[in-house]
């Protein structure tokens, strides 16, 4: 008979990024299964305390927000500190924070590529560095790590992107190797294209730099690589998540998991 649950009540999980699209979206799947949530990100400040005031009240878990740039390391390790302060434990790190630009390689402006790599690639060594002391110290951990398809192939005029997602897949597999033996595991979730501010943002910027209407960019780029012809549902995400949260996924480590209907298969 299985004995696999997925009540994440007691557990604390922190998430990157949370206050928008994605992040906020695993922050609610898992604080809907009953952890305790630490939020992070920019924006208004009035948004993110309705944000947190009513995510705590919906599913009954405390929900704290930490402000920290992912930009400034000092300031990552602080957020984790905080996160294991608050509950005296943390079990669940999403490494989900994110930017993006589009432009060919000869115009990309240098402070982009800066940031690109220090927000979707950087930060996460910086957090998981943090983290692993606590989690081998509790004998259990996850940690995932939003990458993207663009961690197993390429798009032209997203060079920044393309070269943190990679990384963050090799990062993803080099700590799984080295915390195996402490039921710590650490996986990649691959999404493809979620309509998020972050990608409506996108849409203008390629349509730009390929010349196309933001109509075009929709239909004949983004929705042309993904073979459903869909845009990635947040719930296909949360559902993932939950399942590498869960001892049910606790044997898979240092994996990519593809949740874009197919376009790396091609
Ligand atoms: P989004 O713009 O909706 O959210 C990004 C989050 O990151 C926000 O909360 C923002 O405040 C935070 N953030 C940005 N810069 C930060 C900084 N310096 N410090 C702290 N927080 C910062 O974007 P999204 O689409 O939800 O993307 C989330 C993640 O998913 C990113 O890593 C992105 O690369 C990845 N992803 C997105 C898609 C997609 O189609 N939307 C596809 C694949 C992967």
């Amino acid at each position: 008979m299985s004995t696999i649950q997925t009540d994440l009540s007691g557990q604390t999980a922190v998430i990157t990024g949370s206050t928008s699209g994605i992040g906020a979206a695993l922050a609610d799947g898992l604080a809907a299964s009953g952890a305790n949530i630490i939020l992070n990100g920019l924006g208004d400040a009035d948004a993110i305390e309705a944000l947190r005031a009513d995510m705590a009240k919906r599913h009954g878990v405390e929900v704290r927000y930490h402000p920290a740039n992912m930009l400034k390391p000092e300031e990552i390790t602080a957020m984790v500190g905080f996160g294991h302060q608050e509950f005296g434990r943390l079990d669940i790190l999403v490494n989900n924070a994110g930017i993006q630009h589009v432009e060919k390689i000869e115009n990309f402006p240098d402070e982009k590529w800066d940031a690109i790599i220090a927000i979707n690639l950087t930060s996460a060594f910086h957090s998981i560095k943090a983290v692993v002391p606590i989690m081998k110290a509790q004998g259990r951990g996850r940690i995932v790590n939003i990458a993207s398809a663009h961690a197993l192939v390429a798009s032209p005029f997203k060079s920044a992107y393309v070269a943190a997602k990679h990384g963050i897949m090799g990062l993803t597999k080099t700590v799984a190797l080295e915390v195996a033996e402490h039921g710590i595991t650490v996986n990649a979730i691959c999404p493809g294209y979620v309509r998020t501010p972050l990608v409506d943002g996108q849409i203008a910027d390629t349509a730009r730099a390929r010349g196309i209407s933001e109509e075009a960019v929709v239909r004949d780029v983004m929705l042309t690589a993904q073979p459903t012809k869909k845009f990635v549902e947040y719930d296909e995400l949360v559902g993932l998540m939950l399942y590498l949260a869960s001892d049910a996924g606790a044997s898979c480590n240092g994996a990519a998991f593809p949740v874009e209907g197919g376009w790396t298969a091609a």
